[in-house]
C-alpha cells in the first residue's frame, strides 16, 4: 500500500530528537509562554527575514487574528470586503467571516490552480480593504503587478501560507511577500507539528502586537484586556517540536521537488494533465505539498488507484461557494473552480517516499484505462 501522507512514516527519521525535547518540555515545567515559543518566534523570523513572528493556534486562527487586527487597528471596518481565491480551502473563508468580513471570490487560473491575477481588478469595489494569495498545493501566488495594485486602491496584502512553506518567489520567501502572512503547522502541512500550530508574520509592528495580545484575551499586560481576544496560544511542546522540524524542512523540500520530476518524467497519458512547471527541480518557486493532477475521470481514476493500493485524495471535492455553510454564496457560478473540484486528484508526494514509489504510481496512472 502507497499511503498518502503517512505521519508516522514522514516523522519516523526525527522521532528520537522529538522524544528527547518532548522529555525536555515535559522536565521543565513550563508548557505554555516559555522559551520554546520564542526561540520557534526567532528562528521563523530569521528563515523569513520578516521582523515579527507570532506564534498561534493554529492557521484558521492566524488568519483571522490579522483580519481582526486590521480592525482593532482602524484599517477595516466590520462589512469590508476580501477578495480570495474561489477554490482555496474553507478555513480562508471562515476566517474572514469570523472577522465580520465579507468573502469576494475570485476564479483561479485554470494553469497553476492559482490566483487569475487578470481578473482581480474588476473584482474591487469601494468596500474591499484586502487581498489573500493563497500559495495553494505549495505554488507561490505573486504576480509583480500585485504590490502595484494593492498601491492604488490602497489594499493590504495577506497571504495565506498554510501551505508552502519554504517557497520563494525571487529570492524572497511565501510569507515575506505581502503585508502580513498567515502559516499553518497541522501535521500533514509541509512544516509540520505533531498536533495544532500556527503563526503570524508581519513587519508590521503594531500589527504584530495587537495579534499577539488577541490571540491571549486581547490581554497584553495580565489582566488588562484591550480587545475582545481569543485564547489562541501556541504550547511549548508544539514550538520544541517545530524547532526540530525547521531545521530540516528545507532538505525535505529539495526531496519533494525531485519526486514531482519524477512524476512528471515519468507520467504519459492523454487524458490526464499534469501540473506544469518548467525546470521542476531546481524552481524554488513550488515546494509541492500536493501533486495535483485533472482527469475527466478523476472518480474512476481514484477508485482504479485504490484497487491497486495506492491512496489518493481530491483537494478539494466541493467548492466553497457550493458549501451549505456558505448559504449566501450557492447562487454563485465559478466554472474553472467547479471544473477544478470535479477534476483533480492529488498523488502521493511527502519527503517519506522514495523515488521508486513514485515512479510505481506514475506506471499505474499510465495504465489506467478509464476516460
Ligand atoms: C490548512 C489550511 C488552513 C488552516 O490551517 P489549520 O492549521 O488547519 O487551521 C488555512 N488555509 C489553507 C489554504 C490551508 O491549507
Amino acid at each position: 500500500m502507497i499511503k498518502f501522507s503517512d505521519l508516522q512514516k514522514i516523522n519516523r527519521p526525527y522521532a528520537e530528537e522529538l522524544k528527547a525535547v518532548a522529555a525536555e518540555v515535559i522536565d521543565s515545567g513550563r508548557y505554555l509562554f516559555g522559551p520554546k515559543v520564542l526561540q520557534l518566534e526567532q528562528s521563523l523570523s530569521e528563515y523569513l527575514s520578516v521582523d515579527h513572528v507570532v506564534a498561534v493556534g493554529n492557521g484558521l486562527d492566524a488568519l483571522r487574528l490579522i483580519l481582526q487586527a486590521y480592525i482593532e487597528k482602524g484599517e477595516f471596518n466590520k462589512g469590508d470586503e476580501v477578495l480570495l481565491p474561489a477554490n482555496t480551502y474553507i478555513a480562508t473563508f471562515l476566517s474572514i467571516v469570523h472577522a465580520g468580513l465579507v468573502p469576494v471570490p475570485v476564479e483561479p487560473d485554470f494553469e497553476t490552480f492559482n490566483l487569475d491575477f487578470e481578473k482581480l481588478e474588476a473584482r474591487i469595489g469601494g468596500k474591499t480593504k484586502a487581498i489573500v494569495p493563497v500559495h495553494l498545493y505549495g505554488r507561490v501566488c505573486w504576480d509583480g503587478n500585485l504590490k502595484g495594485l494593492a498601491a492604488k486602491y490602497n489594499l493590504k496584502i495577506i497571504e495565506d501560507n498554510a501551505q508552502a512553506f519554504g517557497a520563494e518567489w525571487l529570492g524572497q520567501k511565501t510569507g515575506a511577500l505581502g503585508h502580513a502572512a498567515a502559516f499553518s503547522f497541522f501535521p500533514s502541512k509541509i512544516l509540520g507539528a505533531l498536533g495544532d500550530a500556527g503563526a503570524v508574520a508581519t513587519r508590521d509592528a503594531e500589527l504584530a502586537q495587537i495579534i499577539q495580545s488577541l490571540a491571549n484575551y486581547g490581554s497584553k499586560d495580565k489582566y488588562q484586556n484591550l480587545y475582545k481576544g481569543v485564547n489562541s496560544r501556541m504550547d511549548e511542546m508544539q514550538a520544541a517540536f517545530l524547532l526540530v522540524k525547521l531545521k530540516y524542512v528545507d532538505g525535505e523540500n529539495h526531496w519533494r521537488r525531485t519526486l514531482a520530476k519524477t512524476y512528471l518524467e515519468h507520467i504519459v497519458h492523454p487524458e490526464i494533465i499534469l501540473p506544469h512547471l518548467s525546470n521542476v527541480e531546481n524552481d524554488p518557486s513550488h515546494v509541492w505539498h500536493l501533486f495535483v493532477v485533472r482527469s475527466q475521470d478523476r472518480d474512476g481514476l481514484k477508485a482504479y488507484l485504490m484497487d491497486k493500493d495506492v491512496q489518493t485524495l481530491v483537494h478539494y471535492p466541493i467548492p466553497p461557494h457550493h458549501q451549505s455553510a456558505f448559504k449566501g454564496l450557492n447562487h454563485m457560478s465559478f466554472p474553472i473552480t467547479e471544473r477544478i473540484h470535479r477534476e483533480v486528484l492529488s498523488l502521493p508526494l511527502d519527503p517519506s517516499l522514495s523515488k521508486e514509489s513514485v515512479q510505481t504510481v506514475a506506471a499505474f496512472v499510465n495504465g489506467f484505462k478509464g476516460c
